[in-house]
């Protein structure tokens, strides 16, 4: 008999997980005002809200924990983290930063200024927000074949070559600061950027004299699936081909609350010596000084320790099969989902589930608070409420997609909370066609209003 998978890790610590009943929960979403983020933790059962600082650390990141050094200036702990990221990322300029936007923050600050363009993958909202603050723009070169759900790509978060040399000829390189790859690609769905399409964009870039950033916070996961999926990789160890990956940038934002398996924290790393410096300034008036900027030394100690196990075929097997076996069993039940299954979540196309419950109500919220209501799962919205209004008419935006994000945290849950999942996705699924009203606004913030909107149920 052909020995199954199992995951790469033992317990050692556990948390208790509260159920609660159906009632309890049509009370609570109520009071949330049928919105997810505003629900305590303690009222759900599994939470998919996010992948982002929600993962366990291993019982090695927490001895490190107690080992960090505290210092204000030159701490140890500032060392550990650089030497790791010499090591595996091969950059020799780092600076620790309080998270991902953070990071965009102080690099935008010294690279991006208004009227620039910034030509990337489907840049993450708060790289966007960044590069859209300082009245720059942001220019989605992503391959076409990202948009279609249910067309099979291997990389789906590939940039589009011809896309990209339109704009590198359309303006002067004073006017693009850098290209921007997010690897993977979050936007499209947790998608991988291929080697070959790293090295193309590099040398594209090179051509044209633009310098190229990688916005890196699920670049361990890319390199797994670069690994499963470009044949010429296929024996490379995970570390080899992260060291080739970044061969392809000359700067990199990281939000280490990914795949740097802590719950807080980010960096920037160049090989530039004179960026090192002008960030560095902005570094120590955002952040705090250039060896702490924001993280606390035990956490950087943490992060090293988070890098180099992230970096490891085994815990990246156990993690992308875990996702994989949800978006699988969901296929298996005919749950309409995004493929291939990405990263980090699966996203369930709630336009397809949820057919009778017209767009202007809302479709993905809907499922997600019937998911709720069904097993106390919470996932998250990327739909007409995400979308927003039209900064110029005022008129909700309606996307192409409605999807239920599902994104799962590393190494918390269990294959058998996947199965609960599923099976509650299935009993929604089965009776969608009774589902035919949704949710209207009763109140929203005039700009990113998903995170504080009160809506009622129709
Ligand atoms: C999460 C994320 C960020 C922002 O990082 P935070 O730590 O949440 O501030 C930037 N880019 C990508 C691709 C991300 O996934």
């Amino acid at each position: 008999m052909e020995i199954p998978f199992s995951e790469s890790y033992k317990i050692k610590m556990v948390e208790p997980l509260r159920k609660t009943t159906r009632e309890q929960r049509e009370k609570w979403i109520k009071e949330a005002k049928y919105n997810l983020f505003n629900l305590r933790s303690d009222q759900v059962f599994i939470d998919l809200l996010t992948d982002s600082g929600t993962g366990a650390m291993s019982d090695r990141q927490w001895s490190a924990i107690m080992m960090g050094d505290e210092s204000y200036a030159g701490a140890r702990s500032f060392f550990e983290l650089k030497d790791i990221i010499k090591k595996i990322l091969g950059f020799p300029y780092f600076l620790p930063t309080h998270q991902g936007r953070a990071a965009e923050n102080v690099l935008f600050s010294a690279l991006v200024k208004a009227g620039d363009i910034v030509p990337g993958n489907s840049h993450f909202d708060t790289t966007k927000g960044h590069i859209e603050f300082r009245k720059a723009k942001a220019v989605d070169c992503t391959i076409d074949e990202a948009f279609h759900t249910e067309l099979e790509h291997p990389f789906k978060g590939n940039i589009d070559l011809d896309k990209l040399e339109k704009v590198l000829k359309d303006y002067p390189k004073e006017k693009i600061p850098f290209i921007c790859v997010t690897v993977t690609c979050n936007s499209s769905g947790g998608q991988p950027v291929s080697i070959e399409n790293l090295r193309d964009v590099y040398v594209l870039a090179q051509k044209y004299g633009v310098p190229t950033m990688f916005d890196s916070a699920r670049f361990a996961e890319n390199a797994y699936f670069i690994k499963m999926r470009e044949p010429e990789y296929a024996n490379w160890s995970i570390k080899e081909i992260v060291a080739e990956m970044y061969k392809y940038a000359d700067m990199m934002t990281m939000s280490s609350k990914k795949d740097g398996l802590v719950n807080m924290g980010g960096f920037i790393a160049m090989r530039d010596s004179e960026l090192y410096r002008s960030c560095s300034t902005f570094n120590i008036m955002f952040e705090g000084f250039v060896t702490y900027g924001g993280m606390a030394g035990r956490d950087m100690s943490a992060l090293a320790v988070g890098l180099n196990e992230s970096t490891e075929f085994d815990y990246l097997e156990t993690r992308i099969k875990q996702v994989e076996y949800l978006g699988n069993k969901l296929i298996e039940y005919g749950v309409p989902v995004q493929r291939p299954i990405g990263g980090h979540a699966v996203f369930v196309d709630a336009k397809k589930v949820l057919c009778n419950v017209p767009k202007e109500q809302f479709q993905a919220q809907t499922l997600g608070i019937e998911l709720y209501l069904e097993a106390g799962i919470r996932g998250v919205e990327i739909g007409a409420l995400l979308a927003d209004r039209d900064p110029v008419t005022r008129e909700n935006r309606y996307p192409e997609l409605e999807l239920l994000r599902l994104a799962i945290p590393r190494r918390v849950y269990t294959n058998n909370h996947m199965d609960v999942i599923a099976a509650a996705l299935k009993n929604v699924f089965d009776r969608r066609d009774k589902i035919t009203k949704g949710l209207e606004i009763e109140w929203e913030a005039p700009i990113m209003r998903h995170f504080t909107v009160e809506l009622k149920k129709l």
